[in-house]
């Protein structure tokens, strides 16, 4: 096989309390990624589509870094041509970046005979976020790739496992069309956190955990609280307020920043529900003459596919 074409999942990471560790795959939304191989032993950004902006530079755009990162670790100079459709924007906050990574691993390990397992392929993508964002993040890339509801645990060594969840859990993601700049949600982060609300925090950690793998809703409800991230970073977001209480009106379990924003995402039990609450979050961006892209799904259990 010479040539594959991928599907690799849009995530949200920074799942309510769970703040650089917690994540999880989208359906229907993500990048689409044809990876070929090439007899001229270079990476190559053959074509990039649905959105303008993204380097074509093979050093600097994600999924040929990440190729690079898993070469390198193979000893190997085989080429490859990598074209990429674009479904989220990046700076969505939907791990535009990490979808890029995450395909571009998938395919080449794939056409290079599957060297490496699933989870092998999340260091690789992982060197595809350092060169997006400075730091190696895996709360995008994780669910990208192995799919489900994925957790972080540590760095040294990289430790990521995936927990089980509802099957019946929906997300309402709503993307408003405005820019919080990556820098900006950085910057405002406190660098020290008080011990009371660090003790909230690990107990809605917890309790998100436990009430995901028992599928207990009222647990996962009573724990989707963040206490230290979201109070200071949704004043970057405008009608932050507003739309995440009228999603809690509608019987969301929890709403809260996705990644670093701007969109907002909301957890729900059943598909019914969570379409009632993406209508009811989409009125508050109206409402503000905000546009706005709005998606429901269930948990993709699946992570990155092959499609063709
Ligand atoms: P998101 O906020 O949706 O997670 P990121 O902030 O992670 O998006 O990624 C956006 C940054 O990564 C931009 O600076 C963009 O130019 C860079 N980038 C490099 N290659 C890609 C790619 N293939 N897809 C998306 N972004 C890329």
């Amino acid at each position: 096989m010479n040539k594959i074409k991928v599907f690799a999942p849009a995530t949200v990471a920074n799942v309510a309390c769970g703040f650089d560790i917690m994540g999880f795959a989208l359906e229907g939304v993500g990048d689409v990624i044809v990876v070929e191989k090439t007899t001229d032993n270079k990476l190559t950004i053959a074509e990039i589509t649905g959105t303008t902006g993204i380097p074509t530079d093979p050093e600097k755009n994600v999924s040929s870094v990440a190729i690079q990162a898993m070469l390198d670790k193979l000893g190997s100079d085989q080429g490859f041509s990598i074209s990429i459709e674009k479904k989220v924007k990046p700076g969505s906050g939907l791990g535009s970046s990490a979808s890029s990574s995450a395909g571009a691993v998938v395919a080449a390990n794939h056409l290079l005979g599957n060297p490496f397992k699933k989870e092998e392929l999340v260091e690789f993508a992982m060197e595809g976020e350092r060169a997006a964002s400075e730091k190696p993040h895996a709360d995008n890339v994780a669910p990208s790739i192995i799919g489900g509801f994925t957790v972080v645990r540590g760095y040294e060594p990289l430790d990521v496992f995936t927990i089980g969840y509802p099957e019946d859990l929906y997300a309402a993601v709503i993307f408003p069309e405005v820019e919080v700049k990556t820098a900006d949600a950085k910057k405002i982060l406190k660098s020290q956190v008080n011990l009371s609300d660090a003790i909230t925090q690990w107990g809605n950690v917890a309790g998100l955990t436990a009430g995901m793998i028992t599928k207990d809703y009222d647990l996962i409800k009573r724990s989707m609280k963040d206490v230290i991230v979201e109070p200071v970073r949704s004043i970057l977001i405008p009608c932050y307020d507003q739309v995440k209480a009228a999603a809690l009106e509608n019987d969301a379990l929890g709403c809260n920043i996705s990644g670093s924003g701007p969109s907002i995402f909301a957890l729900a039990r059943g598909r019914e529900a969570a379409d009632k609450i993406a209508d009811a979050m989409g009125v508050e961006f109206t409402k503000a003459d905000i546009a706005f892209d709005k998606y429901v799904s269930p948990i993709n259990g699946k992570g990155t596919e092959i499609i063709d």
